[in-house]
């Protein structure tokens, strides 16, 4: 076994094959050096443990196909693009929302140039970085005053810490949740240093419990969208605007917490989801929600309402720290400005497009998909169509089914769906589906046209390798 060590090549005389590959040659040489010390020493463990017996195997001219792949593979971005085939439009893991064209221009933009930031163009003196948005803010939503910071759980907690703090906030018992990311309602409250009152029951709150609830150190009112379960069967919620009315009677202000807070009205059906139109029309003081979720935009958290407590949360120190940076702001404003027109906002924010897409479209869109592959991967796989669901994801339209068709793909050689899942996450770019009845599915609800043929691409990478 000792002797097998003196049969790997120096790794000098490895680089140097390596570096004849022009595209390896860009390299840094210091990463190239890590990433050959790093496959030489995965050698010497299995020369340890004895998985390697013939001194043949560790000839340069053979070790160097495995050694150029890992070499490629190891110098690849950390952070990079994947395909979403998944079907769930706001997968909180593979970045949420993917930004309209428009706001990628003006990201692109804001970042490759000096801009008006904080600058007043008209007076040439120091200006607001919230002036660009607020007005659009105020339009959309018919809100007095608006302010954005880093995302809808900053949003929260500095609301929270400028209304409430070492007061009771009024919440719900149903409406206690927790979306993930150890972000709960009630550790939140905690943390902004407001103490939690709460009202009713699971299943039920009625207006009375608010009321009973309410004493001299009561801060505010609030309500929790239930992001991402739903209370079905003998339920009772208390209304936006039921509550609203009890805080002017009482002189408190009433606050929600929208989670993905809709600009778009899906008028009903399966997407019945309040708007934040809807929300700052019901008499709200305060509404935050997210930009990333199905707004569709920048991850943002953005709050509206009344002049007169945004005005105090603008002032709170806590709000500098949690303040946006020029590209989430520009990407924001080209977002925004897309729903100006509704019809615009469904057709340019890819969120919107996804989640409004009909089973017709996706019949369509699926079977061309299922075209390609059959052609693309011939005699490697079976492609078949089945109809299926997708979902909004994001913590939004919980529960709701959204009918997709989704494009079956079984390899020839029988490997397992599950093997085949996870192979495709090391494609370039990986693709990510799921799986159904045991076989591997794409929904094309979440794949842009343009991306069947890289999802075609990273299956034949794999089913080619077999
Ligand atoms: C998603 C969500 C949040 C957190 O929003 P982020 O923008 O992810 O920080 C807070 N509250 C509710 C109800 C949510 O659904």
């Amino acid at each position: 076994m000792a002797n097998l060590y003196r049969h790997l090549p120096s790794v000098d005389a490895a680089l140097a094959a390596l570096l004849e590959d022009p595209e390896l040659a860009l390299l840094p040489r210091l990463l190239l050096k890590d990433l050959v010390n790093d496959t030489f020493e995965a050698l010497r463990e299995d020369i340890r443990e004895g998985s390697i017996e013939d001194p043949a195997g560790l000839k340069l001219d053979v070790l160097l196909p495995g050694l150029r792949v890992a070499v490629r593979s190891g110098a690849r971005p950390h952070f990079r693009r994947v395909l979403n085939a998944t079907g769930v439009v706001i997968h909180t893991n593979l970045g949420r929302s993917i930004l309209a064209p428009q706001a990628m221009e003006a990201v692109s933009d804001a970042c490759a140039h000096y801009s008006n930031l904080e600058f007043a163009l008209e007076t040439g003196e120091r200006g607001s970085r919230y002036s660009h948005v607020e007005p659009l803010l105020c339009r959309l939503t018919g809100a007095e005053a608006a302010l954005v910071v880093n995302n809808n759980a900053a949003a929260v907690m500095l609301i929270l810490d400028t209304m409430a703090k070492g007061r009771e906030v009024v919440v719900s018992r149903g409406q206690l949740v927790e979306i993930g990311g150890s972000f709960r309602i009630p550790d939140v409250m905690e943390k902004s240093g407001a103490i939690l009152r709460e009202v009713g029951a699971t299943n039920r709150t009625h207006l009375h419990d608010y009321e009973d609830a309410i004493n001299e150190n009561t801060g505010a009112l609030m309500k929790v969208h239930c992001s991402n379960f739903r209370v079905i069967g003998f339920t009772k919620e208390v209304s936006a605007s039921e509550l609203a009315a009890l805080g002017q009677k009482h002189d408190l202000p009433v606050i929600e917490d929208l989670g993905s807070g809709s600009l778009f009205d899906f008028g009903g059906g399966a997407l019945d989801e309040p708007t934040v139109q809807q929300a700052v029309a019901a008499g709200l003081d305060v509404v935050s929600f997210s930009g990333d979720k199905v707004l569709g935009g920048p991850q943002a958290g953005i709050i509206v309402g009344t002049k007169r407590w945004i005005d105090k949360i603008k002032k709170n120190p806590m709000n500098r720290a949690l303040r946006i940076d020029k590209m989430t702001l520009a990407a924001l404003e080209a977002t925004l400005r897309l729903y100006l027109d509704p019809l615009t906002a469904r057709r340019s924010v890819p969120t919107l497009k996804m989640i409004t897409a009909t089973a017709d479209e996706l019949k369509v869109r699926a079977r061309r998909l299922k075209n390609r592959l059959g052609r693309d991967l011939g005699d490697t796989a079976t492609v078949d169509l089945v109809p299926g669901v997708s979902r909004v994801g994001g913590g939004s339209f919980p529960e709701r089914d959204l009918p997709t068709t989704l494009v079956t793909v079984e390899p020839s050689t029988k490997m397992a769906a599950d093997e085949l899942k996870a192979r495709l996450r090391d494609t370039t770019p990986p693709l990510i589906g799921r799986i159904e009845d045991d076989r591997f599915c794409l929904d094309p609800r979440t794949l842009e046209d343009k991306e069947f043929q890289l999802a075609s691409a990273a299956l034949q990478q794999v089913l080619n390798a077999e």
